[in-house]
C-alpha cells in the first residue's frame, strides 16, 4: 500500500501545468488537508480550493432564526448539534442572535450529538415539546430519517434543514465559472448515497473526479488520480476510498431517507435556493414536522432568507471564490472567539480550520494597505 510520501513523490513527478485548481468539497477533507499540511507539501502550482462542504456554514439564516424564536417563545426544548449554537444571525443587537444567546435569555436550548439524543430527551420529558434542528448533509440527515422511520416519540418535532451536496457542485458547474478544473468528492456522502451520484461531473462536465477518504494517503491518492486524468485528457470517477465507498451506497440509509423525506429546493446561506438540494419531511411524517406543528415563526423566518452579517464573505468562501483569509473580516472583526460568520464557528468551516492551523495573515487587509486594492 502506498504511503503519503509515495503519493507525494508521484505527484511531484507529474509534468504539471503552470496552474491547476482542484476543489475539495468536504469540510472534513479541508480539515485533514490543512492539519496534515498538504497544501505546503504539494507543488505550488496546484491550488486546493475548499468548497461547499460545511453543513453549519450553509445552514440558512432563516432556519437558525426560526429555531431561536421557538426556543424563546414556544416553551420548547430546542436541540441542535453543538456547532449550531454559536452560529450568529443578523438579528437586531437588542435580540438574541444565536441559540447560545437564546439559552442565556432563558430558552431551553440543549446541544446534542445525534438525533437519538434528541429522542431520548423527548422520552425523558413527555410533557414538553422537543424540537430538533436537523441541519446537515446526507450523512447526518440519514440518522434523523432512521429515527423517524423506526418510531420517534410523539412530542419530538424536527425542524428540517438537511441539504444534499451534489446539487451545490452541479450549480457551480452550471454557472459557467466553476473556478476549478478537477474535483475531490466527499467520501462520507458517497458512503451513504453511493459513488454514482458524482458520475455527472466527469460525464456531463468533463472534469476529472475522485472520491477520497480522510487520511493524507487517500486524499493524495485522489489528488494524484485527478491530476493524471487531467494530464492524460480522460475523465472518469475514481473511487480512492474503496474501503467504505461501495456501489449503491448504504441501501438501508437510503431507504430511510426515501421513506421519510421529500426532495425540494433548499436555501443555502448567502447563496440562495439550489434546486433538488433540500430535504423536507414527507406527508407521512407531518406529525413530526416542526414547521407544520409550530408554524408561527416560519413565515417570519422566511422573510430573513438570504440575510448575512454585514461584511461577511462566507458565501464566497463556501463557493471557493475566495480563500478564508481573503475575507475582509478574517482575523480582524471575525475570530473564533467573536465569530461574525458561520465559517469561523464550525470545526468544518474553512475559516475556523485555517485559523486553528495558524493562518493569521489577512490577505485583503495586506493588499489594501499596500494600495493594491481600493
Ligand atoms: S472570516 Fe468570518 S465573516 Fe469572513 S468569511 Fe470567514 S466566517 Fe465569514
Amino acid at each position: 500500500m502506498n504511503t503519503a510520501v509515495d503519493w507525494l513523490a508521484r505527484i511531484r513527478a507529474l509534468p504539471l501545468p503552470p496552474r491547476i485548481k482542484v476543489m475539495n468539497v468536504c469540510g472534513g477533507h479541508e480539515r485533514s488537508i490543512t492539519t496534515a499540511g498538504l497544501r505546503k507539501a504539494i507543488p505550488s502550482n496546484i491550488e486546493l480550493v475548499p468548497g461547499p462542504g460545511c453543513p453549519v456554514c450553509i445552514c440558512p439564516e432563516e432556519d437558525i432564526y426560526e429555531a431561536i424564536q421557538l426556543a424563546l417563545h414556544e416553551g420548547v426544548i430546542l436541540c441542535a448539534y453543538g456547532d449550531m449554537l454559536r452560529v450568529p444571525v443578523n438579528a437586531p443587537k437588542s435580540e438574541p442572535r444565536s441559540l447560545e444567546q437564546a439559552r442565556a435569555a432563558g430558552g431551553d436550548v440543549r446541544p446534542v450529538a445525534s438525533p437519538l439524543e434528541a429522542a431520548r430527551i423527548a422520552s425523558d420529558n413527555p410533557t414538553r415539546t422537543v424540537v430538533f434542528l436537523a441541519a446537515g448533509f446526507e450523512t447526518t440527515t440519514a440518522p434523523a430519517a432512521a429515527m423517524l422511520v423506526q418510531g420517534a416519540p410523539g412530542n419530538l418535532l424536527v425542524l428540517m434543514s438537511g441539504r444534499r451536496t451534489w446539487p451545490a457542485v452541479a450549480m457551480l458547474l452550471d454557472s459557467g465559472e466553476p473556478g476549478f478544473e478537477a474535483l475531490i468528492a466527499p467520501g462520507h456522502v458517497a458512503t451513504v448515497m453511493g459513488p454514482e451520484e458524482w458520475e455527472f461531473v466527469p460525464r456531463q462536465h468533463g472534469l476529472p473526479t475522485a472520491i477520497a477518504g480522510f487520511s493524507p494517503e487517500s486524499l493524495l491518492a485522489a489528488l494524484y488520480s485527478v491530476l493524471r486524468q487531467k494530464l492524460q485528457g480522460r475523465c472518469f470517477l475514481d473511487n480512492c476510498y474503496p474501503q467504505v465507498v461501495r456501489a449503491g451506497g448504504n441501501a438501508v440509509a437510503r431507504r430511510y431517507l426515501e421513506q421519510s423525506m421529500d426532495i425540494v429546493a433548499g436555501n443555502w446561506r448567502g447563496i440562495g435556493p439550489i434546486p433538488e438540494s433540500g430535504y423536507e419531511l414527507c406527508e407521512a411524517y407531518a406529525a413530526h414536522d416542526s414547521r407544520r406543528r409550530l408554524p408561527s415563526y416560519t413565515e417570519l423566518a422566511r422573510k430573513r432568507a438570504g440575510e448575512m452579517p454585514p461584511g461577511c464573505d462566507c458565501a464566497k468562501v463556501v463557493l471557493g471564490r475566495i480563500y478564508p483569509n481573503q475575507c475582509r473580516l478574517y482575523g480582524l472583526a471575525c475570530t473564533p472567539r467573536h465569530p461574525i460568520g458561520p465559517c469561523m464557528v464550525s470545526d468544518e468551516g474553512a475559516c475556523r480550520i485555517w485559523w486553528a492551523d495558524g493562518v493569521r495573515e489577512n490577505v485583503w487587509a495586506g493588499r489594501k494597505a499596500s494600495g493594491a486594492e481600493a
